[in-house]
Parts: structure tokens; C-alpha cells; sequence
């Protein structure tokens, strides 16, 4: 808003996330690295004025090499490298048998609702972190390794549309060689506030090209931003690795769009499963609450806590423009569609660090660095009635 150009900025220098940030772009010690999440791209532009679902990657990017940043880095390449490994999960599950329905695990704020209300479904939850948390992992190893680094060398900043993901950062769970994977997150509307007060500007910056290996991805990450989308995304890979057949068509239309519960049954051959996908906290409690009494049964179950998915995200620019989260999940299909490559298993990058580094999905090193584990959080039943206040 207008306060953030004209204020002293005395007030957001105060805040702890934005100060540490500072600081290490100031002393430039550790390599800087920052990383994307999908929905970023199309909601940032409206901190500059722009109309919701302008696409703004290419000077968002910009922005980050001038704000200091050694890599811009794009968490689009770990939603891709996520489905490998989720999408591995569930056939695996298939396959040889395994806790159904499985849950995706990409949302802090759905991974908490379960720990806290519903703790005996964390055995449900994909193992998998969530991509940022996956791509600080590999920042810190992989990547580090290549450039003749140590993982307490690498600095490393999430760019989300999350508030959730800044207490995610700290779980000690998500620990990779004794560091954090994410070093801070910023929102979007922090990184708006940031490139203003750096004076960038913003309107006039070139278009510029994520970092290589880490900033390679496919439309399927893309649409990670979205209500439906990881599901359409695992749908992708899934059905083409199970059948070893090309999928006719890549769009999943029953899992799109703002319906607060959509389902779907897909055909793998000699299998069905079933699918569903809820997006807003009084939907997925519903939800949940039919698996509970066995009113319905899923075999996958995508979960986001905001209305609209990460589109709708508690760090996203506040807009009253009217259709504006439509608008936002209208430019995350562009971004798909658009895009070259749009299964994730044929991201070659992804490839290329599976061949030359972990092995394949759920290897060894894969699950040390980028799977994860669950606490049950229950609290008592008067504390549980208030989060459940909390979500309706
Ligand atoms: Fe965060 Fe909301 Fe996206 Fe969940 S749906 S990851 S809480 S922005």
C-alpha cells in the first residue's frame, strides 16, 4: 500500500525477518540464495499497481539479483522434484499396500490442522516436505557441493505467499547436516516492501531468467499455486509412470476451478483411484470429518488450508479488486500452458540430479534430505475447540 512508499521505514526495519534478511545481504559472508513459490509471480505485480494475474517472473527475478541475491533459485523445480517423490509414495502405496487415504503434506497450515485435530492421520501424510523446505535441503548439499561449499556457508530465503511457512522453517524435523533447510521466509508483501525500500524499480526492470540447475521447471509446478493443483500435477506422473503410457490429454478439468470439495476418479489401467480436493479450512474440515465417519472414502486427498490454494495465501497482496483470485488462478494456467516441458518427471534438471545425485525417488539420500516426519500435536479438548473456531 501506500504507507510502505511514503513511511519512514523505520517500522518494517523492526521487523525480525526483514532485519535478518538485511543483514546478510549487508555483510555478504554466506551465499545468498532465494527461491519463488508459484504463486508469487501472480500476485506480486499488484504491489506495483499492476491488475491481478499480471505474470511479473521475469522482473521478480530481476528484483531479487538487485536486492543482492547470488542465486535466484525457483521453488517450481522442488514442486516438480515433490511430485517424484509423492507421486512415487502413492504408487508405491499402491502397489504394496499403505495408509489410506494419502494426504498431500505441501501446506503448513493443513500439516498443522492435522497434527493438532487430527493426529491420527499423520501416518496418512505424504512424508514428503514441501517443495521450498526440499529445495533449502538440496541449496545446502547439492548445490553447495557444486560450488565447493559448506551447508553453514549457504544462506537461504524463501519468497512465499504463506505466513504458515515461516513456523514451518523452524520445525527441527525439516533440519538437513544440522542447519535449517530455510533460513527465513519472507512473503510476498514483505518482498514488495523490501524492493520499494531498496528504491528498485520495479516497473522499469528487465525480464530476467532464473538460476540453473535449481531454477528449471515445468508447467505442473506451475500450477502447484492453485487449488487442485498438486493433484493435477501428481495426476501427470502418476498415471504416465503406472500404465507406461502417454496420457491423452494432461488436464485434470474435475480438479479445477473454486468448488470448495471437487472429486475425481482417474483409470490407471487395472486400478481406479480416487481422488479429492478441498481448498479453506471449514471445507477441509468437513472433509475430514466424512473420511472420519466413513461417509466418504478417497484414495489421494489434496489439501489446502486457504481459500483458492497459495493464490489466497495469508502473504499475498490484499486486493478488493473484484474476481481477483480467479484472475490470480487464471495466470497460473497460463504459466502452464505456456510452458514447453509440463509433466515433472520430465524436468531434466530433476533428472539430472536423480542421476547424478540422489539415485532415484525414495532412495536413501532422497529420503534423508527430502522426506520428513509428524508429530502428534493434540491438545486438550477445550484448546481444540478453539483452533476449530479458529478455521470456521
Ligand atoms: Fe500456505 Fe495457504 Fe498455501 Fe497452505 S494454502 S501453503 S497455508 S498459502
Amino acid at each position: 500500500g501506500q504507507c510502505a512508499t511514503v513511511c519512514p521505514v523505520g517500522a518494517i526495519t523492526e521487523r525480525p525477518d526483514f532485519r535478518k534478511v538485511l543483514e546478510e545481504i549487508d555483510r555478504h559472508e554466506k551465499v545468498l540464495i532465494v527461491q519463488t513459490a508459484p504463486a508469487v509471480r501472480v500476485a506480486l505485480g499488484e504491489e506495483f499497481g499492476e491488475e491481478p494475474g499480471t505474470i511479473t517472473t521475469g522482473k521478480m527475478v530481476a528484483a531479487l539479483r538487485r536486492l543482492g541475491f547470488d542465486y535466484v533459485f525457483d521453488t517450481n523445480f522442488a514442486a516438480d522434484l515433490t511430485i517424484l517423490e509423492e507421486g512415487s509414495e502413492l504408487l508405491d502405496r499402491v502397489k504394496n499396500g499403505g495408509n489410506f487415504p494419502m494426504f498431500t503434506s505441501c501446506c503448513p497450515g493443513w500439516v498443522n490442522l492435522m497434527e493438532k485435530l487430527y493426529p491420527e492421520y499423520t501416518k496418512n501424510l505424504s512424508s514428503a516436505k514441501s517443495p521450498h523446505e526440499m529445495l533449502g535441503a538440496l541449496a545446502k548439499t547439492y548445490f553447495a557441493e557444486r560450488i565447493g561449499k559448506k551447508p553453514e556457508d549457504i544462506f537461504v530465503v524463501s519468497i512465499m505467499p504463506c505466513t504458515a511457512k515461516k513456523d514451518e522453517a523452524t520445525r527441527e524435523q525439516l533440519k538437513v547436516k544440522g542447519v535449517d533447510g530455510v533460513d527465513v521466509v519472507l512473503t510476498t508483501r514483505e518482498l514488495g516492501k523490501l524492493i520499494k525500500m531498496k528504491k528498485i524499480p520495479y516497473e522499469s526492470l528487465p525480464e530476467e531468467e532464473y538460476d540453473k540447475p535449481l531454477g528449471i521447471s515445468t508447467g505442473a509446478a506451475a500450477i502447484f499455486g492453485t487449488t487442485g493443483g498438486v493433484m493435477e500435477a501428481a495426476l501427470r506422473t502418476a498415471y504416465e509412470i503406472y500404465t507406461g503410457k502417454e496420457l491423452p490429454r494432461v488436464e485434470f478439468e474435475d480438479v479445477r476451478g473454486f468448488t470448495g470439495v471437487k472429486e475425481a476418479v482417474v483409470n490407471l489401467g487395472d486400478r481406479e483411484i480416487k481422488v479429492a480436493v478441498a481448498h479453506g479450512g471449514s471445507n477441509v474440515i468437513n472433509l475430514v470429518e466424512k473420511l472420519r465417519s466413513g461417509e466418504a472414502y478417497y484414495d489421494f486427498i489434496e489439501i489446502m488450508a486457504c481459500p483458492g490454494g497459495c493464490i489466497g495465501g495469508g502473504g499475498q497482496p490484499k486486493s478488493n479488486k473484484p474476481g481477483y483470485l480467479e484472475r490470480r488462478m487464471e495466470a497460473i494456467y497460463a504459466i502452464d500452458e505456456m510452458s514447453t516441458i509440463r509433466k515433472s518427471h520430465e524436468n531434466p534438471a530433476v533428472l539430472k540430479l536423480y542421476e547424478e545425485y540422489l539415485g532415484q525417488p525414495l532412495s536413501h539420500l532422497s529420503h534423508e534430505l527430502l522426506h520428513t516426519h509428524y508429530k502428534d500435536r493434540k491438545e486438550s479438548t477445550l484448546e481444540r475447540k478453539k483452533e476449530l473456531e479458529k478455521v470456521e
